[in-house]
C-alpha cells in the first residue's frame, strides 16, 4: 500500500510537471483525439503530450516494457487512470494500434512481428485500419473472397474490402483474405499485415449524406504481402479474427462507459424542461433518466470488471459481445433521450436557429446508430451470446 501510494504522488507530480495546459480538457469531438500515424499533423501541444507519455510507455501502460509499454502492475494502471480523471488530462492516444491489433500482437504475434509493431504502436507513429467487411461478407465474414495466393515467400493479394473507416488517413492495415480456397469457408483464411504504401492498394473515401468520409472502399490489386506479415497460421486466421473482434467490441463497449454524459443529460433536460421543487419538472423524463443512469453503472461495473482480466493476460473471450450489445444500444438509448428532452430544437443539422451544443446532440444521436453495426451488428452480437456465451443450440 505505502510503494502504491509513493507511486501515486509520483505520478501526480509528474502529470502535472509534464502535461501541456490545454491537455487539462476533456474529449469534446473526434476531432480533438490523437490517432496518431505518419500522415497526421499535430497541434504541438498534442505531440508533446503524446511524445512524454509514450517516452514513459505510458501510452500503453499495461504493455511489456520490452515492447515499449509501461510495464504497470494491474493497481498502478488504476492509479494511473484515476489521478489522469481528477486532472482531467485527455488520453495522449486512441486507436486501433492501441485497442485492437497491439493487443492481439502481442498474445498472438511472432517475436519479430512484437519487435517491428508494437513499439511503433505505443509511440503512435503508425495508424492502423481494419480490412475485414467486403461487398460480399459482412455479418457472414467468413464469406470473405478477397485472394491472396502464394508466390515464394510472399503473398498477391486481390480483392476489395469495404467500409474500411479511416483507410485514407491508416499507414498499415490489418485483413482477413483467403488463401485456400478449396478449404470448408472458415478454415482457408489467413490474418495478414500489410503497408498501405504498397504498390496496388487503392483506397476511394465513401462520402455520406453528412458530407463526411469515416469509410472507403479499399481495392487491392497484385499487392504483394511478405508471408512474414501472416499472424498465426496461414489457413488459421479465423481463430486470430475472432480473437481481435473480442479485442474490438470490447473496445467499442468501453467507449460508452460513463463521462461527462451524465451531468450534460440531467442539464440538458432541465434546461429544455424546466424544474419543480428542485427536481426535473416531468416526472417521466425524470424516470427514465434514473433508468439510464443505473443501466450506465452496472455496465461500468462490469467494464471495469472484465478490464481487470484483460489486464491479467487473458484476452476478452464471446462475453465481449454482451459489452459491446448493451453498450451501445444503451448509448442509443440516452442519444434518443437527448434528442427526444430536445424537442424541435434537436431537428437541426446545420445553419441558423441551433446553437452548436443543440447540433452535436443531433450529430452524436444520428452517429450512434452506426455503433449497433460496425464490430457486428446488435444481432449478431445475439446469436453469439445465445450460442458461445448461454450454450443454446443453433
Ligand atoms: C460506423 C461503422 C464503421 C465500420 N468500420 C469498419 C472497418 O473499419 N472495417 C471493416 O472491415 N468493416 C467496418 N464496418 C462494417 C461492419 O463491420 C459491417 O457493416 C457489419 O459487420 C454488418 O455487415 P453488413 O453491413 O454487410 O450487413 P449485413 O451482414 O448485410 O446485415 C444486414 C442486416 O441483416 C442482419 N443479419 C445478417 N445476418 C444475420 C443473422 N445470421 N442473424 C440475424 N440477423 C442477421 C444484420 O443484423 C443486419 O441488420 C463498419 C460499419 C460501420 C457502421
Amino acid at each position: 500500500m505505502a510503494e502504491l501510494e509513493t507511486f501515486r504522488n509520483e505520478t501526480r507530480r509528474w502529470l502535472v510537471a509534464n502535461a501541456p495546459g490545454s491537455m487539462y480538457a476533456p474529449v469534446a469531438s473526434p476531432d480533438d483525439i490523437c490517432w496518431g500515424g505518419r500522415k497526421a499533423r499535430y497541434p504541438a501541444d498534442v505531440k508533446r503530450w503524446l511524445d512524454v507519455m509514450a517516452e514513459r510507455g505510458w501510452t500503453a501502460p499495461t504493455w511489456p516494457a520490452a515492447y515499449g509499454g509501461g510495464g504497470l502492475s494491474r493497481e498502478e494502471v488504476k492509479v494511473l487512470a484515476e489521478e489522469m480523471a481528477k486532472l482531467r488530462l485527455r488520453p495522449p492516444l486512441a486507436g486501433f494500434g492501441l485497442a485492437m491489433i497491439g493487443p492481439l500482437l502481442l498474445q498472438e504475434g511472432s517475436e519479430e512481428q512484437k519487435r517491428e509493431h508494437v513499439p511503433r504502436i505505443v509511440r503512435g507513429e503508425i495508424r492502423w485500419c481494419q480490412g475485414y467487411s467486403e461487398p460480399g461478407a459482412g455479418s457472414d465474414l467468413a464469406s470473405l473472397q478477397t485472394r491472396a495466393a502464394r508466390d515464394g515467400d510472399v503473398f498477391v493479394v486481390n480483392g476489395q474490402k469495404l467500409w474500411t473507416s479511416y483507410a485514407d488517413k491508416a499507414d498499415w492495415m490489418f485483413l482477413l483474405v483467403r488463401t485456400d480456397p478449396e478449404a470448408p469457408k472458415h478454415n482457408g483464411i489467413s490474418f495478414l499485415l500489410m503497408d498501405m504504401e504498397s504498390p496496388g492498394v487503392s483506397v476511394r473515401p465513401i462520402r455520406l449524406i453528412s458530407g463526411a468520409s469515416p469509410f472507403c472502399e479499399t481495392f487491392l490489386s497484385d499487392v504483394r504481402v511478405p508471408v512474414r506479415n501472416a499472424v498465426g497460421p496461414v489457413n488459421g486466421g479465423w481463430r486470430i479474427a475472432k480473437m481481435l473482434l473480442g479485442f474490438e467490441r470490447t473496445m467499442i463497449a468501453d467507449a460508452f462507459k460513463e463521462r461527462d454524459d451524465k451531468q450534460r443529460l440531467i442539464t440538458v433536460a432541465r434546461r429544455y424542461l424546466g424544474q419543480q421543487d428542485e427536481r426535473l419538472a416531468d416526472p417521466l423524463v425524470r424516470d427514465r433518466i434514473a433508468q439510464v443512469e443505473m443501466d450506465q453503472a452496472c455496465l461500468d461495473l462490469t467494464l471495469a470488471r472484465a478490464r481487470d482480466t484483460t489486464r491479467a493476460g487473458r484476452p476478452p473471450g464471446p462475453e465481449s459481445s454482451i459489452f459491446k450489445y448493451y453498450g451501445t444500444e444503451l448509448n442509443q438509448r440516452r442519444r434518443a433521450l437527448m434528442v427526444e428532452v430536445l424537442g424541435p430544437q434537436g431537428l437541426g443539422w446545420e445553419g441558423p436557429g441551433f446553437d452548436d451544443d443543440e447540433l452535436r446532440i443531433t450529430r452524436d444521436w444520428l452517429r450512434s446508430r452506426g455503433n449497433t453495426i460496425e464490430g457486428g451488428t446488435s444481432e449478431v452480437q445475439l446469436n453469439i451470446i445465445a450460442k458461445r456465451v448461454l450454450g443454446l443450440p443453433d
